[in-house]
């Protein structure tokens, strides 16, 4: 088992894995930059290390820096979160070679998996659906038109590479491709170092559903349900939920065991998601993202199942004790990424110091966070300042639980901005408490609800 593990991370999920450690034993070593010196993971840890300036490049990015920390400090472990090294094969690998455990799945997987046209390519011998569109990376305009024109607009062209909704681009007709294509290789190439892209069918009115799996490193892998992460802007979940209410018992019980055949197809290990694209016609599978996903606890809330001290149990090389019948969702949770992002100004970035923060309570309400009222709010790092998640016997409660959460968190700075206005608007529109939106419902709706 794991005895001590360097966090290789920032924020609410530095946080989030440093308190599945402390219930497990496990004695934990935080590392931070210098912005992050007074963060609350620093002052939960046993011991912390500082890695850097806060550029993230010269710290949670930097390699050597983190090595060096965790094998001072005797860590036999490393969580490297989500973000970040999260991603890394290379990082998982150098992890193995200096025997450090790296809690994640092994780094050829990651890397197959990291690559989304070989995942596409490995998804579909495993027999999962797939959107028309290639397996191998398209290489020119032409190639890429011709393609299109065979699959039907709208196309989307998207980075092999990419992450995080960018390195994307959705083609309506086949005078804009040439234009589309060079422009996703040249973001694909700065952003993610590289520029292979491929082409697929680009689905309107579709809905986002994700499944949760859980893989041991003996070959056994079971599912904990779906989340339904539709609400979207530019490609960036908001909000998400669980379960899937506009499922049918056997749509979901038929996605659940296509997403543990496809990750335990390519010898997966660890937490994991497979991503979904559902409208009316079927399911078709999208990209596995190989690692704890910010939106986890939506299924925590739903089944009661600690994902962060799974992960670590296995990664620790223990069989899963659970097994599929063994997973009961029950209710319905919602969680709402409160960012400290200015909507009336085009979502920029609204960092700054936090004068106020005062955390919602009452029944079945979480708030996970890295920050604490008095704490500056970094410019160098993503703006995710916390997550608010609720549960409740079923969707129309889940809905006005949040909206009372929503009223009773108090996020205030002189130069502070959030999402927690536009989440409320969200959750009071027609189309989204009649569960009936899909993901381009809030850049379509965007204007009526600031
Ligand atoms: P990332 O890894 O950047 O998150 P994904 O492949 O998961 O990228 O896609 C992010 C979002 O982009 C999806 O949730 C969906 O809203 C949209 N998207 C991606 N591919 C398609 C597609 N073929 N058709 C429609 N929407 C898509």
């Amino acid at each position: 088992m794991i005895s001590r593990l360097l966090i290789a991370n920032r924020g609410e999920i530095a946080v989030r894995i440093a308190r599945a450690c402390r219930e497990l034993g496990i004695e934990v070593v935080a590392t931070y930059s210098t912005s992050d010196r007074d963060s609350a993971v620093v002052a939960m840890a046993d011991e912390a290390v500082h890695i850097g300036p806060p550029a993230p490049r010269r710290s949670y990015l930097h390699v050597p820096n983190l090595i060096e920390a965790a094998l001072r400090t005797g860590a036999d472990a490393v969580h490297p979160g989500y973000g970040f090294l999260s991603e890394d094969p290379d990082f998982a690998e150098i992890c193995d070679i200096e025997g450090l455990t790296f809690v994640g799945p092994p780094p050829e997987v990651m890397q197959q998996m990291g690559n989304k046209a070989t995942a596409r390519r490995l998804m579909a011998e495993a027999g999962l659906p797939l959107l028309p569109g290639v397996v191998e990376p398209v290489r020119t305009a032409e190639e890429g038109r011709a393609i299109a024109d065979e699959i039907g607009y709208p196309v989307i062209i998207k980075a092999a590479a990419g992450g995080g909704g960018r390195g994307m681009t959705v083609v309506h007709a086949p005078e804009e491709f040439a234009e589309a294509f060079t422009a996703t290789r040249a973001v694909a190439r700065a952003v993610f170092r590289d520029p292979a892209v491929y082409v697929e069918r680009y689905l309107t009115r579709a809905r986002h559903v994700e499944v949760q799996v859980l893989c041991d490193g003996h070959g056994a892998g079971i599912h904990l349900g779906e989340r339904d992460c539709s609400l979207q802007r530019r490609h960036q979940k908001l909000l998400e939920e669980g379960p899937a209410a506009h499922l049918t018992p056997e749509q979901r019980a038929d996605l659940g065991a296509l997403a543990v055949r496809g990750a335990l197809s390519v010898g997966f290990t660890g937490a994991g998601t497979m991503e979904f694209l559902v409208d009316d016609a079927g399911a078709y599978f999208m990209e596995m993202n190989a690692r704890i996903q910010v939106e986890h606890p939506v299924t925590e809330l739903l089944t009661g199942v600690d994902l962060v001290r799974e992960q670590l149990l296995v990664a620790g090389g223990r069989r899963l004790h659970l097994q599929q019948e063994d997973v009961v969702t029950r209710g319905a949770a919602i969680e709402c990424r409160i960012n400290a992002e200015d909507p009336a100004r085009g979502f920029a970035p609204a960092p700054g110091h936090l004068d106020v923060l005062q955390v919602p309570g009452g029944p079945w309400t979480r708030f996970d966070t890295g920050y604490r009222q008095g704490d500056d709010v970094s410019p160098h790092y993503d703006s995710l300042l916390g997550k608010l998640v609720v549960w409740a016997p079923d969707r129309d409660q889940a809905v006005r639980r949040m909206d009372r959460a929503l009223a009773e968190l108090r996020v205030e700075g002189p130069a502070l901005h959030t999402t927690i206005a536009l989440q409320r608007a969200m959750l009071r529109h027609p189309d989204v408490r009649a569960d009936r939106h899909d993901i381009e419902f809030l850049d379509r709706s965007l204007p009526e609800l600031l």
